[in-house]
């Protein structure tokens, strides 16, 4: 348990990193740890995951700008995880590549809430890494790549019609990236899954913000976010929703 969870803090640090920097298309590796506010270099000792933030109660050392609680929780989210793998899982290959794959999700998942964006440099070598993982990995190589075509085909079919028929964008190519990424490490199965879970909590969640912030308002909810906690179902509870859902349609 302490294992898993300190390592997990530690590579969430990194995962911070990377959403702060990969929007800004800024090197991940260099500089190191710097504050967002005055650019100062962060000693070591403020920069122990998750406990940091709290020793410096939210405050920059150097100049005293306001630190996002985001970096703690993003450091805390990916710990938890590694913890919840570590026991899914077991200490085999699948618990490291899908700690890489969640990794991803989380990175994915912060940047699009803020900037309704997906990264090509996550979801682009994302669907190669799963390709090529996908050998030793439960899911084989076959159900990866109809995974790929599945999860791109699929989003960007809806996409082009959409566009057809309103003459609008309505999802962004992000989307159909990381659909396809979610298929090479998860499988064709995985794909609808996903997308079904994901569909479904996006338009709760839309159907929510339109009661609390008025019809009319035009309030752009990212798809992404949904669509990395649909795998994230799927990737721990995959075998058991497929069953349920089984047994309530058709009968056991
Ligand atoms: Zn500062």
């Amino acid at each position: 348990m302490i294992l898993p969870f300190l390592f997990g803090a530690v590579v969430g640090s990194f995962l911070n990193v990377c959403i702060c920097r990969l929007p800004e298309g800024v090197s991940v590796v260099f500089p190191p740890s710097r504050c967002p506010a005055c650019g100062a270099n962060i000693p070591f000792y403020y920069n122990i995951p998750i406990l940091g933030w709290f020793i410096l109660r939210g405050r920059s050392a150097c100049c005293g700008a306001t630190l996002s609680f985001k970096y703690p929780l993003v450091e805390a989210v990916t710990a938890v995880f590694a913890v919840l793998l570590a026991v899914r899982f077991g200490v085999k290959v699948e618990l490291f590549v899908y700690f890489a794959f969640v990794s991803a999700l989380i990175v994915v998942t912060f940047i699009d809430l803020k900037h309704q964006i997906i990264p090509d440099v996550i979801s682009l070598p994302g669907i190669a890494v799963g390709l090529v993982l996908s050998w030793v990995m439960p899911v084989g190589i076959v159900d990866a790549l109809i995974g790929v075509l599945l999860g791109g085909g699929i989003l960007f079919g809806i996409a082009a019609a959409y566009l057809l028929l309103t003459g609008h964008d309505g999802m962004g190519g992000g989307d159909i990236k990381l659909l396809a990424m979610i298929g090479a490490f998860l499988g064709w199965k995985g794909v609808i899954v996903t997308l079904l879970l994901g569909s479904f909590l996006g338009a709760a969640t839309g159907v929510i913000f339109m009661v609390f912030a008025g019809k009319g308002s035009k309030f752009p909810i990212p798809f992404g976010p949904f669509l990395a906690a649909g795998a994230l179902a799927y990737l721990f509870f995959g075998d058991e929703l497929i069953n349920w859902y089984i047994i309530k349609a058709v009968g056991p």
